[in-house]
């Protein structure tokens, strides 16, 4: 981190939709430079947080800042600073590739030509196809489309409300390798996602749930280490939701989730080692076969879970 004033400043956001609130007092800042993620799923508050940030709507309480500027006062000022990827694609399904591109340059009073060299790495993978009407596109190439006319104006701070939704697995890991290409030119990024695995990815993340942090932001290693509980994953044949109760009925199980093919076991006692041995016989003891229960390292997935369940008391404190 450094001592520069903060790309992106949030304290204490509240936001709410007639009953439904929201945002409940999130706060968070963004350091210069930062490839920085809200992870959450669903619902968390991740559009609403962003729509602040851009200016689209106004916070109920609370402040933010964009590039040192504020989001009431200098609303006009933030949109010609930040780059602003929707979380339903922009584009006009009707014009092609080049005309929304040109579009997009010409809201800001500049052209494609004077801007080719900051959307060239990522533009210049779509540019074949200049003349194809958007909404013929595949979904990877509409999210570079959008990502080339969120960098048309050459944004201070990008903004990318869930790029990555509903795009195929391949896409995904191109969009995000082409995020660290523009972290490597030096750009600011605030991106979220409901992928959890995602997390790796970002230089530091925010676990947004119902509208509130379930901690502190830190880095995605700092954030998976936190976890302290011995874990262990363990698979057997048979029915999953049958093998997801047997486990919650086991002496010293705080708790039991399924993680793709497994199901990770939260122990309360005794070491992962010594937990998956006695995951292993009583498992076996009841008739389940092909069983295997292992220590497994946690991950960010594991925390967001295991902070759902038992929040974290310092998460209300005003990390910004
Ligand atoms: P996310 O982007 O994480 O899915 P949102 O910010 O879209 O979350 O939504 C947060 C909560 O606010 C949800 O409960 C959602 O139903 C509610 N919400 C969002 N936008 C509106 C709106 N325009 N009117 C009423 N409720 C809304």
């Amino acid at each position: 981190m450094t001592d520069a004033p903060a790309s992106v400043q949030v304290n204490g956001l509240v936001k709410r939709y007639d009953e439904a609130v929201a945002l409940d007092g999130v706060s968070l800042a963004v350091e210069p430079g930062e490839l920085f993620g809200v992870i959450g799923p669903d619902g968390a508050g991740k559009s609403t947080l962003f729509r602040i940030l851009v200016t689209v709507i106004l916070p109920d309480a609370g402040a933010a800042s964009v590039d040192g500027l504020d989001v009431v006062d200098d609303y006009l000022e933030i949109r010609r600073r930040v780059g602003y990827m929707p979380g339903r694609f922009s584009l006009y399904p009707d014009l092609t590739v080049r005309e929304n591109l040109e579009f997009f340059a010409s809201v800001f009073g500049t052209s494609v030509e004077a801007e080719y060299d900051v959307i060239a790495p990522i533009y210049s993978q779509i540019e074949p196809f200049d003349d194809r009407r958007a909404g013929a596109l595949s979904g990877g190439m509409k999210q570079k489309l959008a990502l080339s006319c969120a960098l048309v104006h050459r944004p201070r701070v990008l903004i990318l409300d869930e790029p990555t939704t509903g795009v195929d697995a391949v896409s995904r890991a191109e969009f995000w390798d082409m995020l660290g290409e523009l972290k490597r030119g030096g750009l600011t990024t605030l991106v979220s996602t409901p992928y959890m695995d995602e997390a790796a990815r970002c230089d530091r993340i925010a676990l947004l749930q119902t509208g509130r942090l379930l901690r502190a932001p830190d880095t995605p290693e700092a954030v998976a280490r936190s976890f302290r509980a011995p874990l262990v994953r363990v698979r057997a044949t048979g029915e999953r939701a049958a093998l997801l109760g047997t486990l919650r009925a086991l002496d010293g199980v705080a708790r039991a989730e399924v993680f793709g093919e497994w199901v990770h076991v939260t122990g309360a006692g005794e070491d992962a080692g010594a937990l998956a041995l006695r995951m292993q016989r009583a498992l076996e003891g009841q008739g389940w076969s092909e069983v295997v229960a292992e220590p497994v390292a946690p991950s960010v997935e594991d925390v967001f879970m295991a902070l759902m369940s038992d929040p974290d008391p310092t998460a209300e404190v005003n990390h910004g």
